[in-house]
């Protein structure tokens, strides 16, 4: 692992701080499902760990009431362990250590570091001032130590109405720094916390919680996304006001997020989906929240492939969704079993091959080997695409008059092209060329195209779910306002397909790469007498294309 943090870290050690080892976090705040941002944000916090022999905790951010629910608390847990991290003992919540971060309020205000303010939260914006103009003082800003600790414990008591007062750091109005302009550190509100439950009344802000949730847990590397940096001033600020050893105590480093191209990465939007139903829930396939990577087929390792591959920097970028894809395409490379399937059927019948079946060796892996059988019949069914009447010279798959070779099996050649009263194409005859089988007599004859198909009588029916991206649009940054209006109508396409009767007793979750179509899983719609598979990628990779050039 090379990356700046991890450089940081190095050269912390390499300073003598730290010397109880290092200890990261990651600290889900659960109000929604992770995504694939995320995913990188776990990569990075357990890699660091794992890397550095140290640890790394999981701890719930759950100082917001009224955002957050304990649905998404056991989703963060699965995905976490899914993509292949263990936080071992390690679970915590921020709502644990409300006593304390109170406790730690109080200390401020005993060292004359905090307030209590009575201006409304839309006077305390007034007063804040612009990036080029000073804040202003409030008139509350010099109440005694006395009067602070006798407020704040009423505050604590539920002496007050919501919103009528609140405490703030006192540090400086004129502050070139924003959020160093007495920011405020707690809030009356008479919500219901889904692990305190009522036992507050006085929630701390985020900026004042994360720090001492830090802290109090030994983490030495607080690793966060970009948007944090202005915050850091108060975070240390914070800490060294309370004491804190700065060889011991936590740091924060800002990484840049990930951001996909054709891809939502905001929560809020995300639940926007899920909630007005433009999916089928937080697992859709095409959602990129893991849970719904995992449905659509893509693996852990391959996620973690990715999140190396991007690797960490300090200024935010695009990264093309293909490169994910590639890694993904990948994996399952090497771990599906091939088999054959038709999205489009189109009919052809054998008019030189008996009723009755042949039952052919198919290989399974191209690396791994292993086979199975395949039954070959008298009507089999192709892909509407592999055929075309009036073909371009260049098209190599079956033509009138032409001849193609099905996979694993012979040469056939097109002698009829069958048509219904509206002129399309329900049926070829064509014949086999018996000799043309592995190991016949014409079976090394040169044929440009082979195909594949599935036997008529054998097959089994299959829904197959075909996916492309919810967004059109290349990059969230241009995401329209009204991001509902532009999402891909045809996002999702349902085919009513054929495969090989191989795959009949198959299990959720099992890759395979359908021969020239892609690579699809099974999904959890399956029951004994419906097949349900999810395309995961198309076998074409762009990102590698890329790469070459
Ligand atoms: P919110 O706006 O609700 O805070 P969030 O996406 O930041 O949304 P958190 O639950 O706070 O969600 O995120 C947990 C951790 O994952 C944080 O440390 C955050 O920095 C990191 N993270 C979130 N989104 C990304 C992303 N796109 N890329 C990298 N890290 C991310
Ligand atoms: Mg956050």
């Amino acid at each position: 692992m090379i990356n700046f943090v991890q450089q940081e870290i190095e050269n912390d050690l390499k300073a003598g701080k730290y010397t109880d080892g290092i200890h990261t976090r990651f600290p889900p705040e659960p109000n929604g499902y992770l995504h694939i941002g995320h995913a990188k944000s776990v990569c990075l916090n357990f890699g660091l760990a794992l890397h550095n022999g140290g640890l790394c905790n999981l701890r719930f951010d759950d100082t917001n009431p009224t955002k957050e629910d304990v649905e998404f608390v056991d989703s963060i847990q699965e995905d976490i362990k899914w993509l292949g991290f263990d936080w071992g003992d390690r679970k915590f919540f921020a709502s644990d250590y409300f006593g304390k971060f109170y406790d730690y309020a109080v200390e401020l205000i005993k060292r004359g570091l905090a307030y209590v303010d009575d201006l409304t939260a839309e006077e305390i914006r007034a007063y804040r001032g612009t990036l080029t103009e000073a804040g202003k003082e409030s008139p509350w800003r010099n109440r005694s130590v006395e009067e602070n600790l006798d407020l704040f414990t009423r505050m604590k008591a539920g002496e007050f109405p919501d919103g009528s007062k609140v405490l703030r750091a006192k540090i400086d109005m004129a502050s070139p720094n924003i959020n160093m302009r007495d920011p405020v550190i707690y809030r009356i509100t008479r919500a219901t916390h889904h692990h305190t439950g009522d036992d507050w009344l006085i929630y701390p802000m985020y900026d004042f919680a994360h720090p001492l949730e830090d802290a109090i847990e030994g983490i030495t590397h607080s690793v966060c996304t970009l948007e944090f940096e202005d915050h850091r001033p108060f975070y240390d600020w914070l800490l060294d006001s309370l004491g804190f050893d700065v060889n011991t105590r936590p740091r924060q480093i800002e990484f840049a997020r990930l951001d996909l191209t054709n891809t939502i990465t905001s929560k809020r939007k995300l639940r926007q989906l899920v909630e007005e139903n433009h999916v089928r829930g937080w697992d859709d396939p095409r959602m990129p929240t893991l849970c719904g990577l995992r449905r659509r087929g893509f693996t852990p390792a391959a996620i973690r492939d990715f999140c190396e591959r991007i690797g960490v920097a300090k200024s935010n970028s695009v990264v093309d969704i293909a490169m994910l894809e590639h890694c993904v395409r990948e994996d399952l490379n090497d771990s599906a079993d091939r088999v054959m399937a038709v999205l489009d059927p189109l009919k052809v019948v054998l008019t030189n091959v008996d009723d009755g079946v042949e039952y052919l060796a198919a290989e399974n892996h191209p690396k791994r080997g292993g086979s199975r059988f395949v039954p070959f019949t008298r009507e089999i069914f192709i892909d509407r695409e592999d055929f075309m009447e009036d073909a371009p010279k260049k098209f190599f798959r079956l033509k009138p008059g032409g001849e193609v070779r099905l996979k694993y099996a012979y040469i056939i050649k097109c002698n009829e092209v069958i048509k219904n009263t509206a002129g399309e194409v329900v049926e070829l005859h064509c014949t086999i060329d018996p000799t043309s089988k592995s190991g016949g007599a014409t079976a090394g004859r040169k044929i440009k195209g082979t195909i594949h198909w599935v036997s008529a009588k054998f097959a089994l029916p299959a829904e197959v779910r075909l996916y492309d991206y919810l967004l059109t649009t290349d990059a969230q940054g241009n995401l329209p306002e009204d991001f509902i209006a532009a999402l891909n109508p045809n996002s999702l396409i349902v085919k009513q397909a054929l495969i090989e009767p191989s795959v009949r007793w198959t299990n959720a979750g099992t890759h395979y790469q359908f021969l020239r179509l892609g690579y699809f899983v099974v999904d959890p719609d399956t029951t004994p007498d419906k097949l349900v598979f999810n395309r995961v990628v198309g076998l074409k990779d762009t990102w590698a294309k890329v790469k070459d050039r």
